[in-house]
C-alpha cells in the first residue's frame, strides 16, 4: 500500500564533497589515523572546518557529478540535502550552473566552512532550490579517536580529555559577523566539555537572543543532564545522526564507561526537555538512505538484528527529526507506521517530490 508523507530531509551530509571525489582527511575506520590528523590541526592552531584545500577545478566534470549525486538523494527518498561544511566556493558556482537550467533534483543547502566563510561577501540566494544557510565551526574532535573533547578523561585513557579546537571566546568571536548578519551558526561538538564551550559561546554570542537564532550544535553526542537542560534553555538546535548510536555503540561504552554511555546519545532526553531536534546522515561517515537511518533510529539494532542496547526513539519522534512537510514529499511503497520497525529499511520508495517554494 502506497503511503505519502513529508520528505526525508538529510540536515548533515559531505554529498557534495563525496560527489567531487574529495577524500576525507582521515579514515574514520582507523582511529590512530584520525587522532594523529586532529593532533596535526590543533598543533597549528587550525580546526578541521579551517584547513586550506585543494582548489576544485569548475568544469562539466565537476558538475554532472553533483548533478548525479543529487539525482542519487532524489532516489533514495530525499528532498533535501544540506551540506555541511563547504570547503570551496565552486561547489556553489557549479550548482548555480546545474540550478541555471531548471529545479535541481533535491533542494539544496549550504553550511560554509568557517575557514572560507566571509561575512562582507556571503548573500542569501533567495531561490528555494539552492540556498547558502550559515557557517559550520568545529569544536572538539570525534568518539571513537577518542579525540572528542571530554570533562573527565575517557575510561580506557586515565590521562586523556580529548582535543578542543575552539574554546568559548575565539567561537563567539568569530561566529559574531556571522551572527549579527543573521546566517545560522552549527558547531561540531561531540564531548560533553565541547558541547558546554560551545553552549557558553553561544550564550556570550546570542544573549537572551538565543532561541531566536537557533544555533545548532552538530552531533551532540555526549550528553549529560546539565547539558541538555542548557540546551532547551538556550534554544540551541540538536543535529544528530540517526545511525551512530548504533554505530558507535561498543565504542562508547569503551571510551565513556557504564555512567556516562547512560546519558549519551538521549535523543530522547532531548525531545523530552523540549530541544529541538533534527538529523542528518553525516554520509559518508553513515549511509545516506533515510529508510536505513530512521530503522536504526527506531530500533537500536544493526541491520543484521544485531542487539546494541543503542537508545531509541519512537517512531514519530524519529520521523519528525528526519522529516519536513515544508521541503517536500515522499512517496513510500508501505506506511512505516503499518510495518514492524525492524522491515523499515525494506520499504521502496516510489518517488521524492521536492517543493519548488
Ligand atoms: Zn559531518
Amino acid at each position: 500500500m502506497a503511503w505519502e508523507g513529508p520528505g526525508f530531509v538529510d540536515r548533515h551530509t559531505h554529498l557534495l564533497r563525496v560527489a567531487a571525489g574529495r577524500v576525507a582527511a582521515c579514515d574514520p575506520s582507523d582511529p590512530e589515523g584520525v587522532q594523529a590528523y586532529h593532533r596535526r590541526v590543533i598543533e597549528r592552531w587550525s580546526t578541521p572546518m579551517d584547513e586550506p584545500e585543494q582548489p576544485l577545478a569548475l568544469d562539466d566534470g565537476l558538475r554532472g557529478a553533483l548533478e548525479r549525486a543529487l539525482d542519487g538523494a532524489a532516489a533514495l527518498g530525499l528532498v533535501e540535502v544540506t551540506e555541511a561544511g563547504m570547503h570551496d566556493w565552486t561547489y556553489l558556482e557549479a550548482l548555480l550552473a546545474l540550478r541555471a537550467r531548471g529545479p535541481l533534483a533535491v533542494r539544496v543547502r549550504l553550511l560554509v566552512a568557517s575557514g572560507i566563510a566571509d561575512a562582507d561577501r556571503m548573500q542569501r540566494i533567495g531561490d528555494p532550490w539552492l540556498e547558502l544557510v550559515g557557517v559550520k565551526f568545529y569544536a572538539d574532535g570525534w568518539l571513537g579517536a577518542r579525540t572528542c573533547a571530554m570533562r573527565a578523561p575517557f575510561a580506557d585513557r586515565p590521562d586523556d580529555t580529548g582535543i578542543l579546537f575552539l574554546d568559548a571566546d575565539t567561537l563567539a568571536r568569530r561566529a559574531d559577523p556571522f551572527a549579527e548578519a543573521g546566517w545560522t551558526i552549527a558547531t561540531h561538538a561531540i564531548g560533553d566539555r565541547a558541547i558546554e564551550v560551545v553552549l557558553d559561546g553561544y550564550e556570550r554570542l546570542f544573549g537572551s537572543d538565543c532561541p531566536a537564532a537557533a544555533p545548532r550544535i552538530e552531533h551532540a553526542q555526549v550528553l549529560a543532564p546539565d547539558l541538555v537542560r542548557r540546551m532547551a534553555d538556550l534554544g540551541v538546535v540538536a543535529c544528530i545522526q540517526p545511525s551512530f548510536a548504533v554505530a558507535d555503540a561498543r565504542t562508547a561504552r569503551a571510551a565513556l564507561g557504564e555512567q556516562r554511555w547512560e546519558h549519551a546519545y538521549r535523543w530522547d532526553a532531548l525531545v523530552d526537555a523540549g530541544v529541538r531536534v533534527v538529523a542528518g546522515s553525516d554520509f559518508p561517515v553513515a549511509p545516506l538512505e533515510p529508510l536505513v537511518g530512521l530503522q536504526l533510529l527506531c530500533t537500536g539494532e544493526t541491520l543484521d538484528r544485531r542487539r546494541t542496547g543503542a537508545p531509541t526513539l519512537s517512531l514519530e519522534r524519529a520521523l519528525a527529526a528526519m522529516t519536513d512537510a515544508g521541503a517536500g514529499t515522499v512517496v513510500l511503497s508501505d506506511d512505516p507506521h503499518r510495518i514492524p520497525e525492524d522491515e523499515v529499511a525494506g520499504i521502496e520508495v516510489v518517488e521524492a517530490r521536492p517543493a519548488a517554494g
